[in-house]
């Protein structure tokens, strides 16, 4: 492969950070709704989103590389990504897989557009890594199915208008055999959200109930019992997303003014420890441009976003936990302190980044999945 950028990808590149530029929202309207769903919409127009999505539903023509280059100038620019990122990862792609035209045409569109936003049901209090004993039941009543149980931890049910869930249609069989995956609007009689406060403050995801929730049977997605193969497909497709939106630059840019600000800029064991956090962001760089060789090339490697999942969300701790360590008693301050570096962030992003190494799949899952899948080895 060849590592240089073409005059095209350097052209490409200054219009994206020029694009950017003039049309992100300011910091301070960053976590309202109503403008991050503006910015998406803003993206969509640019045709930005939806690179690999088919034309007729409103998809992108970018190349893996381009696409590539604007995730890169968004990062660069500290520009939010879309609000419906769940959705563009891994929500449109099933569809577009697996949906039937009717699905493709209502859904796709108002995902790019953000216009619906989504959340994903997998999570249940008694299935979290075990994700196929989901208990949560969906029977078929005429042309409904009728869904009672509960989810945990669905990231944005609280703004969502869509929910993609996996629930239990067969107690039959092996339990990974007696799953399906619905679309539920989330406007549905019988749904209820409720927040859970997260130890950062925000309230990112919530407990979702569903009391006898009625969903027309045109909204299973797939057919009955196919919720695994579907939902397995759709977490490479997460972990990728995870891996490939971490980026270490400003990150480690933050860390080095800290580090000369506190006076270890000519210490050598921090100097040591700043270098091996700097491989180890470039290694995960070189990882996202195997992932993308791999795509260009049409090498499918699923478990590849095992490895790049653990590798890169091991490595955002290892930056917060020096990030604390180099502010000392400063690190406790949040954001608003006249005395804090960095604004608090360093703070905000030590409690926030605990919880990635869980998200998508813990890091011990995907350390069996490298094992078994990667490495062949046997499965105790
Ligand atoms: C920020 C965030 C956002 C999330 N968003 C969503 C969402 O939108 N939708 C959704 O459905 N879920 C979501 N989740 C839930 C997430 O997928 C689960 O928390 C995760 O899969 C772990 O499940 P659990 O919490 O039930 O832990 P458990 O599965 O109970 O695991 C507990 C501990 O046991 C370990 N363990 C479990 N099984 C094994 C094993 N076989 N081998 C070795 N160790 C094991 C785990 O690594 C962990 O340390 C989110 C989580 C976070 C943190």
């Amino acid at each position: 492969m060849d590592l240089d950028y073409s005059p095209e990808e350097i052209a490409f590149r200054e219009q994206v950070a020029a694009w950017i530029a003039a049309n992100a929202p300011r910091a301070d309207e960053r976590r309202e709704l109503e403008a991050w769903r503006a910015w998406q919409k803003r993206l969509h127009a640019a045709r930005f989103l939806g690179a690999g999505w088919p034309a007729e539903y409103g998809g992108a023509k970018l190349s893996p590389m381009q696409q590539a280059i604007f995730n890169e100038e968004l990062a660069r620019a500290g520009a939010p990504g879309p609000i419906n990122a769940m959705a563009l990862w891994w929500v449109g792609p099933a569809i577009i897989r697996y949906g039937t035209e009717a699905q493709k045409k209502r859904f796709l569109q108002p995902i790019l557009t953000a216009d619906e936003i989504w959340a994903t049901g997998y999570s249940e209090p008694g299935s979290g890594s075990d994700m196929a004993a989901a208990k949560c039941r969906a029977v078929r009543d005429g042309d409904f199915y009728v869904v009672s149980g509960q989810k945990v931890w669905t990231t944005l049910a609280h703004i969502s208008d869509w929910y993609f869930i996996l629930v239990r249609t067969s107690t039959e069989g092996p339990k990974w055999a007696g799953l399906s995956l619905l679309l539920i609007d989330m406007k549905s009689p019988g749904v209820e959200v409720r927040p859970i406060r997260q130890i950062t403050g925000d309230s990112e995801f919530n407990e979702v109930f569903l009391h006898d929730v009625r969903v027309p049977a045109e909204n299973l997605l797939g057919a009955e019992g196919q919720g695994w193969e579907i939902v397995s497909s759709a977490l490479v497709n997460e972990r990728s997303g995870i891996a490939g939106s971490v980026r270490f630059d400003q990150g480690f840019d933050r860390i080095v003014a800290s580090s000369r600000l506190r006076g270890h800029a000519s210490d050598p064991l921090w100097r040591q420890r700043l270098a091996d956090l700097a491989i180890k962001a470039r290694v995960t760089k070189s990882f996202q441009l195997r992932s993308m060789s791999d795509s260009i090339h049409g090498r499918i490697n699923p478990h590849m976003s095992a490895a790049m999942k653990l590798f890169t969300t091991e490595l955002t701790q290892r930056f917060s936990e020096t990030g604390i360590d180099l502010l000392g008693a400063y690190a406790t301050l949040w954001e608003g302190s006249a005395h804090v570096p960095d604004d608090g962030r360093c703070a905000y992003q030590y409690l926030y980044d605990r919880s990635m190494t869980i998200a998508g799949g813990t890091s011990e899952v995907q350390r069996n999945i490298v094992a078994q899948r990667v490495l062949g080895l046997p499965r105790k």
